[in-house]
């Protein structure tokens, strides 16, 4: 048995087979072979397997996405099928007798080309979904499964690192639990894993070459411990600890359809945070009020161009639908720092967190910001959605925001389609914000308090760095004091403030919360019946 200590995000437990993620995409080698026609037969093996994968993933997309958003792997078939792809690839392996690899990828290379020199938008497009067939056929040719989780019974996931775009490529039904050697409490990887309720540990102190795929092992969130090989009073102790947690899972379950009161009679609104539209259903488990959070930019991650208006129409509209006329909150992306695309990139930062990120990217691509004001706005007339922005540092960012809106609207009114008036909001999560939270309430409809952020710029601690957790204090008192701030100033100009960062599904701070007035806290959507518990147990009349 090897024991491994790490910092745990979520307080369950999971026992079951390693699958150890191997992260990186090997460069293509070019190698003769003698054999051609034997290689056109590889690569004809691999394009079909390909086709195949697609066609599953078009019936799980369906499902989830509708007609509209499973196209775009509908279009992916058709190209693999195309002999535009086909006989190039062919010629080039008989032609130069090299190996298919290498064939696939020198295609891929010249079509794209091909393409991203086209006139229209939507051809330019096509150019990414090239590179995206042949990564596929590529992945398929070497043998490696860097897209999925290639194993029948779900597995433990563990990894050097994993980046948020990363985590959530995996099929959620396929985890027990993620366990990475990097990796802080307060990176968005660990945060996904909260939203997904999936136990996690971050830090473990463990070599890759320590651990075989394929071995037994055990996550235990409590003491955030990683046993591998586990001996069996281990895992006898740990069973009991499973049904403890059920037991107390069991309990809070009791609290489904139950109001958010104190015993005094003070209500508070508890919303779930979510990163895409399959954290909804676990939002909807545990009986969510609304949606606090929608991290947009989830829609754009793990891809080779940014999301069309249609998908994230379908997508913004199926959120709206599922919670049924309850509040829907959409955060416009908030891509940069940790959630990195390869499309915005413009040259290195130094200091990605202190970059051009979340709605510094939208002013400065206001073509793509509209794209996606588009497709909210659209999706407003299916439910109750509002808007919020982040990462927010000026009175004139507001109002920057608020004329690009209202043309996008002009331009909806001219195409006859429709939309409601939706609330707008803005996060709190600059120490800029709370400071002019007086002059920003006058702006806008609602505050919602980012305290992952507003944490690692009040302290200048990298909120990603593990090292310095010690120091990401998110009670320290002018953390504290910038809050209070906020919520006094909201209230002063008779808006709605809520707490979304990670604090407003902390328990240790509900009765602070509810002293203060804030209106809603938003959280991973496996915290609020435990918070429900806390709010029902406050007597905030009592000093
Ligand atoms: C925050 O900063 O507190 C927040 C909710 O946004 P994110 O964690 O996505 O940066
Ligand atoms: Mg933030």
């Amino acid at each position: 048995m090897k024991v491994f200590q790490g910092k745990s995000i979520i307080n369950g437990i999971a026992m079951g087979k390693v699958w150890l993620y191997k992260k990186g995409k090997q460069p293509v080698q070019k190698s003769g072979v003698r054999n051609t026609a034997a290689e056109v037969g590889r690569f004809q093996d691999a394009r079909r397997k390909a086709v195949e994968q697609l066609r599953e993933l078009y019936d799980r997309l369906l499902g989830e996405l509708g007609e509209a958003g499973a196209a775009i792997i509908e279009g992916h078939v058709m190209m693999l099928e195309d002999l535009n792809f086909i006989e190039p690839v062919e010629d080039t392996i008989i032609s130069q007798s090299v190996n298919a690899e290498y064939a696939v990828a020198v295609t891929a290379k010249n079509l794209s080309r091909v393409f991203s020199a086209m006139e229209d938008a939507y051809m330019r497009e096509r150019a990414a979904d090239i590179k995206d067939v042949s990564e596929r056929v590529l992945r398929i040719l070497r043998g490696t499964a860097e897209e999925g989780i290639q194993a029948e019974e779900p597995v433990i996931v563990v990894a050097e690192d994993l980046s948020p775009s990363e985590t959530m490529q995996f099929d959620k039904d396929k985890i027990l639990a993620f366990v990475t050697k990097y990796g802080s409490s307060n990176s968005h990887t660990a945060i996904l894993a909260r939203t997904m309720n999936i136990p996690a540990l971050v830090a473990v102190d463990f070599q890759p070459r320590e651990i075989t795929d394929g071995s037994f092992a055990a996550v235990d969130g409590i003491s955030g411990r990683f046993y591998v090989e586990p001996d069996e009073r281990i895992v006898e102790q740990l069973e009991q600890r499973k049904l403890e947690e059920a037991g107390r899972q069991h309990l809070l379950k009791a609290l489904k359809g139950r109001e958010n009161i104190t015993i005094d009679g003070k209500r508070i609104e508890l919303f779930a945070n979510i990163g895409n539209i399959d954290d909804l259903q676990t939002a909807l488990q545990n009986d969510a009020g609304g949606i606090g959070l929608f991290r947009s930019e989830f829609l754009y991650l793990g891809k080779e161009a940014p999301p069309s208006e249609q998908e994230q129409f379908i997508a913004y509209r199926k959120a709206a639908e599922a919670m049924g006329g309850r509040p829907v909150i959409i955060r416009t992306m908030d891509i940069g720092a940790d959630k990195q695309v390869p499309y915005f990139q413009e040259g290195q930062e130094e200091n990605p967190a202190l970059g051009c990120r979340a709605i510094r990217l939208c002013l400065r691509k206001p073509d793509i910001f509209r794209t996606q004001l588009r497709a909210l706005l659209r999706a407003s007339a299916y439910g109750n959605i509002a808007v919020m922005y982040p990462m927010i540092i000026s009175i004139d960012e507001v109002r920057q925001i608020k004329r690009i809106v209202c043309e996008v609207k002009a331009e909806l009114d001219e195409e006859n389609l429709s939309y409601k008036n939706i609330e707008q909001g803005i996060m709190i999560e600059t120490p800029a914000a709370a400071l002019l939270s007086e002059e920003l309430a006058a702006e806008v409809d609602f505050f919602s308090i980012g305290t992952n952020d507003l944490t690692q710029y009040t302290l200048a601690v990298d909120r990603q760095n593990p090292g310095l957790d010690s120091f990401y204090d998110a009670y320290h008192p002018a953390v504290m004091r910038l809050i209070q701030m906020t919520v006094e100033n909201a209230h002063k100009a008779g808006i709605r403030v809520a707490v979304c960062g990670e604090l407003g599904g902390d328990t240790r701070l509900t009765e602070q919360f509810l002293r203060l007035g804030v209106d809603e806290l938003s959280m991973s959507p496996g915290r609020i019946l435990s918070v429900r518990k806390t709010v029902r147990e406050i007597n905030v009349s009592q000093l």
